[in-house]
């Protein structure tokens, strides 16, 4: 194994910001990595061994341990979970005769929960050594498993043909379906391939590009919506040897699929918009972070990029533009939701923990190596092409005015149609729960779980009748109006995932609960407040859905909540909103569990805690009465 490490190690010249692409290398050939392996990284490459130690223990898909042949990662997401999770994970444990969080005595199959993946519009869904699993029933999980064990290869025991579109490419031959149920701008079959890079472009210069970028009010649509002329113009400015752009494709909040749909049917179109905006910025780097969920579509992207190479559309003197020098390298992630964060995913890039860095500098000042970096999201690298191709005018009349454009919507949950829709910005959420056939909608998660719960009176879904049947139970409000509350950066942002409730879902048990686990988990813990709120958060909740709860129990979330925002970076800013929201606009929830009217907690039981804490530690306290 020595010697095929130092090829590994030689194929990317020794570089230390290649660590990533180094291990991924390493566990393709042998499923781990070990402590010789990491000594023999850390003398070659002239790091320590605890820095390499820092990023294998970092990510969820790297192991120092000796894997399965086999190693199932089964999503643990609230839509997994509804969608009947436990019974396909019943049906793994017996078929694997293992349990998860093991590996079976014969080495063959490892059992793993993992964090959302990307499918919630097919869930549930597992990635089996990086082939996805989707629509698992415990049926198909017998049948498949036994097909392993009779030795068949993973792609024998898919049991279904390929998805659609280019889920059937040759170099993908996956079972995932796009789902795609409404285009507009983006989503759209009259995109001509690359057209805008070899007409369009030399008829303007960077400024231009620039300034109609800006005209078209474009904004970032990774969550933040920061305006992305005026970024393209920030990188432009700073000076630096290099200049890099970087497609964020790591999606990982849950809920979210939109960019695995774009990258499957859409790929050229984010390739040319990472070459409009190197064009724009004078960036000769560009780098996709690509989340390992979706390294099904990798050979197929590389595929493409090859072909942009043979056209002169990467390389040196991009489509005869003299000294226009860029080319496009796809870096794949090892799973860890908070490299979603810009700052985070350079880290990662440069091969170490996905930890947030403290700003500014901001990346486009100090980014990549130090160089100014611009990161965009792959639908705002899209809709740039797209804008350059019919003008700023022209994109300006789809949405609001503080919300140009149109925005992808990755829907999950309670409805008959899930999948992804391409709707106006200034769309009601009304007019999304009709599209995709959603009835006796309680709650809907807007962005995921760090962005917010919201509830019927936002959104014009039930009678008046059944509002004020729904208000009851909390005796305290009553909601007098609606909100038809409207997709925009003024009234409900959000990067795009929704996720839908009926009314037979038990809210603060299931879905604030799973939340809350998925920031706990995914915290990168640096940050005390992060590391530690959360938590406590949720054993606060767990004591109010007990029966042991007072009000000042809710005051005290409320209060937490706000002193996460002092967090670092977005992650522990919003690890709180699973509670916050629930608690803006499901209170009543909350109170049914609250004992009536206590302000303390009556039903402590001193004794009995003491017990507990003695047994837990191994220790005895007599109890003395006093006289
Ligand atoms: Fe890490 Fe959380 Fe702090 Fe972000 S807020 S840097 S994820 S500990």
């Amino acid at each position: 194994m020595k010697e095929k490490i130092n090829q590994i190690i030689n194929r990317y010249s020794a570089d230390r910001n290649r660590l990533m692409d180094i291990l991924l290398d390493i566990h393709e050939v042998q499923g781990y990595v070990d402590k010789d392996d990491i000594k023999l990284l850390a003398e070659t490459l002239e790091i320590s061994m605890a820095e390499i130690n820092e990023t294998v223990s970092f990510y969820h898909f790297f192991s120092d341990k000796p894997r399965a042949k086999y190693n199932v990662f089964l999503n643990k997401g609230i839509t997994a979970q509804m969608s009947g999770r436990k019974a396909v994970k019943e049906a793994f444990e017996n078929s694997c005769g293992v349990a998860f969080g093991q590996v079976s005595d014969d080495g063959m199959f490892g059992l793993n929960d993992t964090s959302c993946i990307g499918m919630n519009d097919q869930d549930p869904a597992a990635l089996i050594n990086d082939v996805v699993f989707t629509n698992l029933t415990a049926y198909r999980v017998e049948k498949l498993i036994s097909g392993l064990r009779e030795g068949k290869e993973l792609n024998q025991v898919i049991y279904e043909s390929y998805g659609d579109g280019h889920n059937a490419d040759p170099d993908v031959q996956s079972m995932v379906y796009n789902h795609i149920r409404k285009g507009s701008i983006l989503l759209n079959n009259d995109y001509q391939r690359f057209e805008v890079l070899q007409k369009e472009l030399k008829k303007h210069s960077p400024q231009d590009v620039i300034q109609i970028i800006e005209d078209s009010n474009l904004r970032g649509r990774g969550g933040a919506g920061f305006p992305t002329g005026m970024k393209w113009r920030f990188g432009r400015l700073v000076e630096g040897e290099h200049r890099v752009i970087i497609c964020n494709a790591d999606e990982g909040e849950p809920g979210t699929f939109k960019d695995r749909v774009m990258l499957t049917e859409f790929p050229d179109l984010v390739f040319e918009g990472m070459v409009i905006a190197a064009y724009a910025t004078g960036a000769d780097l560009g780098l996709v972070y690509l989340r390992y969920e979706y390294k099904y579509l990798l050979k197929y992207l590389n595929k493409i990029l090859a072909e942009m190479r043979e056209q002169n559309l990467l390389g040196k003197n991009i489509n005869g533009v003299k000294e226009f020098n860029f080319d496009i390298r796809i870096q794949l992630g090892a799973g860890a939701y908070v490299c979603g964060e810009e700052s985070a995913l350079i880290e990662s890039l440069e091969g170490k923990r996905g930890e947030p860095r403290d700003k500014p500098p901001f990346p486009v000042e100090k980014g990549y190596k130090e160089y100014p970096t611009i990161v965009n999201n792959v639908e705002t690298l899209a809709s740039a092409v797209r804008i350059l191709k019919n003008g700023a005018e022209w994109y300006s009349s789809f949405g609001t005015k503080d919300s140009t454009g149109t925005k992808l919507l990755s829907i999950s949950g309670d409805c008959k149609f899930p999948g992804i829709y391409e709707v106006e910005w200034g769309t009601s959420i009304t007019e999304v729960l009709e599209m995709c056939g959603a009835d006796e909608v309680q709650a809907i998660q807007v962005g995921g779980p760090s962005g917010m719960l919201i509830g019927p009176h936002d959104f014009d879904n039930l009678t008046s009748s059944e509002l004020m049947k729904w208000h009851k139970p909390s005796g305290m409000m009553v909601a007098e109006k609606f909100f038809d509350r409207k997709l925009s950066y003024s009234d409900l942002p959000t990067g795009g995932s929704m996720i839908i409730f009926n009314n037979e879902r038990e809210l603060l048990r299931d879905v604030v609960m799973n939340f809350m686990d998925f920031f706990i988990e995914e915290s990168c813990g640096s940050c005390s407040t992060c590391r530690n709120l959360p938590f406590i958060m949720k054993k606060k909740l767990e004591k109010i859905l007990n029966g042991h709860g007072v009000r000042q129990d809710i005051d005290d979330l409320l209060s937490w909540g706000k002193t996460l925002k002092v967090s670092r970076c977005g992650l522990g800013q919003t690890a709180g909103n699973p509670i916050l929201t629930s608690i803006l606009n499901f209170r009543h929830l909350y109170e049914q569990h609250v004992q009536a009217m206590a302000d303390y907690d009556n039903l402590f039981d001193i004794t009995k805690s003491v017990e507990a804490a003695n047994k837990f530690v191994g220790r005895k306290t007599e109890f003395h009465q006093s006289n």
